[in-house]
Formats: structure tokens, C-alpha cells, sequence
């Protein structure tokens, strides 16, 4: 209950060691009252509870204002463990490995695009490739998934795919070292070799926003975000190829639990230690899924600039990647934890990674600024573009929310909302649906989550991110 939090300040609170026995380092969450107790009203607290029990776990848990119930840990959590001596754990990553959000931008103005909106919908949905198969991906071989997984997003770059640039704006650069394929079974190769290049179906989508309001108009111009014109979000992950490493490794690692004796809060928190055979496997596939996702994501991209092309003419549609992010990874990184450089596992779940100026691992033009960070928010509301901050290091361990977060269970919103009656009310808001399926939509309607905007004035007020431009959206493709 609300008691037994401990108000840091008006947007961080925190659960101390004291509220369980086991619990090896206290929670964190991000959260103003109302999201604090919205939180309550599902299992997410239980389960960073449970996280908080892990062996090896350094700092806090971390929980995003987005936060709400998963498997096992929260969707909007974060945990970082220590290597060695500490786990990893595939449901801290979420079945959706390196499931993820990209955003082009364009310097096309709504105003003239704005008769084309309908055409260009079709057209994207036409064009990129949704639904539940395989249909409209790009066959592999087993040797070029091979490749996939090891290459990443590089892979799409020998094969057209891709603007040198494009790499260049992408978390990792788009290609994880260390990803092993052998690591993934037989079975998840097979659903890999028939899905690279597709969007998927549920919460996936691919949406045209206009840029409705910019907050820091120097870094916007960078990112090349100018207000009144259209851009683009991908949100899309690994697809069955990372769904089925994730099952397979649910189940292998009971035995590695057993094995090393490790006392789980939670069976589906299952985990090993990061330096056995076991875990070391897992993040060898958990790398070879990552990699195969930013090329999904790319050849998602090449889809939505032929499509564009397709209805404004080569000359005016350049599409420029702004940035795209992972928001389910588990990665090796040094943070400093109590005075001390430590290297740690951070195992992002619902949450992305949002690192503060100077980062290294970021392209030059963005290196005095931070990392961008990207948060969707519902096909009916709003959708917004951040940075992250230095602050960020030092309170989640470089880490940000990753959406607007459910309020509504997919269940109940199917039950409660119909489909195509959500369809017609969005498109009289002058919002072009394109949807595979009406009750598939329906989980997704706006109503299912929680407000984004009072989500990103959480992490902003709370300091680990900063606001650069909120999207409106315009059009939006659904598996
Ligand atoms: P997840 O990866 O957890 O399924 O989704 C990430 C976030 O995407 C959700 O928390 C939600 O806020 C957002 N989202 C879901 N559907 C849509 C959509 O159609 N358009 C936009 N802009 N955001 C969406
Ligand atoms: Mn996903
Ligand atoms: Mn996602």
C-alpha cells in the first residue's frame, strides 16, 4: 500500500529494504500520486519487488512511470546486476527481444501532405509487410540469418537496405558484438529465416506524426525535427526469432536455477549466472535476436521511404533517420554505484536506454546532447522525442520510460472496445487506420493507456530525461 513508499521528491519514490527480508537493494519508482497509485492497481510492485530479491543485483530496481505488470518483472523496469556474480534473466529482457522504436523525420509540410494522407496509408500498408506470417518478408537462407544475427543492421546495408547515416543514428550502431546464432534453437531459426522485414501484429505499428511542438528548438534542428512537417515511427522488435529464444530459455533456465541453487521469488523470473554456460548462452542468442531486430526495423524503413516516394515524388521525400532505440535489451555496461565503477548487466524491460551528453557511443552531431530517446504514446493521443541526461546515470542507471504504459489489460480492452467503431472515430479526428485486424486494434485503442504526456513529465520533472518535440499523429499502420 501507499505506506509503504518513502517520497523522495514529488516524482521519485522509493521501497527500502526493510519492506521484505529477502530484498537485496530497494525500488525506485518514477512515479507523480496518481501513476503511483495506478501502479497499485495490478501486480507491477509485487513483481520489482521480486526483481529486488535477485542475486548479484546492484544500486535499485528501477521502475518508469510507464510501468505495468509482465512476465515476471514489469513492462517499465530496470535492473542492473553484477558481471560476474550476478544473473541474467530472459524474462527481465521480455519475450520481444530488442522490440524497439525507430523515427524518421521529413521536412515534407502537413499542409500539403495532407490530401495524400489516405493514399499514403495505403500505400504503407500496402507496402510493409503485417500481420501474424511471414508474408512479404524477405526469405533468408540459413547462412544469411546467420549473418542477420551477427551483422545487425550492417547486413542491411550490403543489401540496399540502408543510408550509411541510418546506422550511424542507431542505438549500438545497430549491431551488438558477441551475438552467437548457434546459440538459438533449430526452431527459432526457422521462424527467423521467414520473418525478417515484417512488422508483425498487436502493439506493433508503423505511424506518420506531424511535429506539433518543439521544447528545445537547437537540439530539434539537429535531429531534424522542424514543426508542421510529417515524420515516422517504427515499433517493432525480433518477431517470432526472438520470441522463441526468449521460450526456449524460460524453459532451459529452471535447470540452471536448480543447478546453482538459486532462490527465485518468482518461477518466471528464472535466471542464471551471467558467467555460466547457461547465461552466457542466453546472451549470446538474446544478442543474435537484438541484431536480427535492427534489421527488421531497417528494412521497415526502406519500406516507408519507397512508400513515400510512391506518393510525394523521389525529389521531396527524403526520409533522415532521427534515432532508433531498443526498449527490451539486457547490455553490459559500467555505471558508477555508490562512489564505485562497476560493471554491471542492465537489463532494460519497457524502458530504454537514455544516456547523457558526452556518450560516446552516439554520432557526433548528437554527442553534445544526449542520447534521443523515443517514446510512442497511443494512435490517438501523442507521441514524444527526448534526451537523455547525465542525471540519468546516477538515478537509472542511464535509463528512461519507453511509452505511455497500459492501463487496460488487452483483455478487457477487447471486451470493452469495438474495433471498428474506434476506427471511424479516430479517422473523423482526421487520423488515416489502416489495421489488419478490428479487435487487434481495439487492445491498442488510446483509452488502454495511461496518459503519455503525464508520463514524460515524470521522467523530465524527475531529471533523467529532457522534452525536444511532441508528434500528433496522422496516419497509423497496424498488423
Ligand atoms: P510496448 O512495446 O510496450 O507494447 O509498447 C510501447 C508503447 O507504445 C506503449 O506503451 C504505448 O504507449 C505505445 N503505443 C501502442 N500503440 C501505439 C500506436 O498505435 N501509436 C503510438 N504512437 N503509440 C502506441
Ligand atoms: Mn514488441
Ligand atoms: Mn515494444
Amino acid at each position: 500500500s501507499k505506506e509503504d513508499f518513502r517520497r523522495i521528491n514529488d516524482y521519485l519514490w522509493e521501497i527500502p529494504t526493510s519492506f521484505h527480508p529477502k530484498m537485496q537493494v530497494p525500488v525506485w519508482i518514477f512515479a507523480d500520486e496518481e501513476i503511483l497509485e495506478d501502479a497499485l492497481d495490478d501486480l507491477s510492485i509485487i513483481q520489482a519487488v521480486n526483481v529486488a530479491r535477485l542475486p548479484g543485483l546492484v544500486g535499485h530496481v528501477v521502475v518508469m512511470p510507464d510501468v505495468h505488470q509482465g512476465y515476471g518483472m514489469p513492462i517499465g523496469g530496470v535492473m542492473a546486476t553484477r558481471v560476474p556474480g550476478g544473473i541474467i534473466s530472459p524474462g527481465a529482457v521480455g519475450y520481444d527481444i530488442n522490440c524497439g522504436v525507430r523515427v524518421l523525420t521529413s521536412t515534407i509540410k502537413y499542409e500539403n501532405a495532407k490530401p495524400y494522407l489516405s493514399d499514403l496509408a495505403s500505400v504503407l500498408y500496402r507496402n510493409c509487410p503485417s500481420g501474424v506470417g511471414e508474408k512479404g518478408s524477405i526469405p533468408l537462407t540459413n547462412e544469411e540469418l546467420d549473418q542477420v544475427c551477427q551483422q545487425g543492421a550492417n547486413w542491411t546495408l550490403t543489401q540496399g537496405y540502408a543510408e550509411a547515416e541510418d546506422l550511424q543514428r542507431t542505438e549500438e550502431f545497430g549491431c551488438l558484438a558477441g551475438a552467437d546464432p548457434d546459440a538459438a534453437s533449430k526452431r527459432a531459426k526457422e521462424r527467423g529465416k521467414g520473418q525478417l522485414g515484417t512488422l508483425g501484429a498487436g502493439n506493433h505499428f508503423l505511424e506518420v506524426d506531424i511535429v506539433e511542438e518543439v521544447f528545445d528548438q537547437e537540439a530539434a534542428e539537429v535531429m531534424g525535427l522542424h514543426t508542421g512537417c510529417l515524420a515516422v515511427q517504427i515499433h517493432c522488435g525480433s518477431r517470432g526469432f526472438g520470441h522463441q529464444i526468449c521460450t526456449d530459455y524460460v524453459q532451459n533456465l529452471q535447470f540452471a536455477v536448480i543447478r546453482y541453487g538459486i532462490d527465485l521469488p518468482d518461477r518466471e523470473l528464472v535466471c542464471a549466472p551471467i558467467e555460466s554456460p547457461e547465461g552466457q548462452g542466453y546472451l549470446a542468442a538474446m544478442k543474435s535476436a537484438a541484431n536480427y531486430a535492427f534489421a527488421n526495423r531497417q528494412v521497415l524503413a526502406w519500406h516507408t521511404r519507397r512508400s513515400f516516394q510512391e506518393v510525394f515524388g523521389k525529389q521531396d521525400s527524403t526520409l533522415r533517420q532521427v534515432y532508433d532505440i531498443a526498449h527490451n535489451m539486457a547490455k553490459i555496461e559500467t555505471h558508477e554505484v555508490d562512489g564505485e565503477n562497476l560493471t554491471v548487466c542492465v537489463h532494460r524491460k519497457g524502458a530504454t536506454r537514455a544516456f547523457g551528453p558526452g556518450f560516446a557511443g552516439l554520432p557526433t552531431e548528437y554527442r553534445p546532447l544526449g542520447q534521443p530517446v523515443l517514446v510512442p504514446g497511443s494512435m490517438g493521443t501523442h507521441s514524444w522525442i527526448l534526451l537523455g541526461t547525465s542525471a540519468s546515470d546516477r538515478l537509472s542507471f542511464g535509463s528512461s520510460c519507453h511509452g505511455a504504459g497500459r492501463v487496460m489489460s488487452r483483455h478487457k480492452a477487447k471486451r470493452e472496445i469495438k474495433g471498428d467503431r474506434l476506427k471511424g472515430e479516430l479517422e473523423h479526428e482526421g487520423i488515416s487506420i489502416r489495421a489488419g485486424s478490428m479487435s487487434g486494434l481495439a487492445e491498442e485503442a488510446p483509452q488502454a493507456y495511461k496518459d503519455v504526456s503525464r508520463v514524460v513529465n515524470v521522467v523530465s520533472q524527475a531529471g533523467i530525461a529532457r522534452k525536444v518535440a511532441r508528434l500528433h499523429p496522422v496516419a497509423v499502420v497496424k498488423g
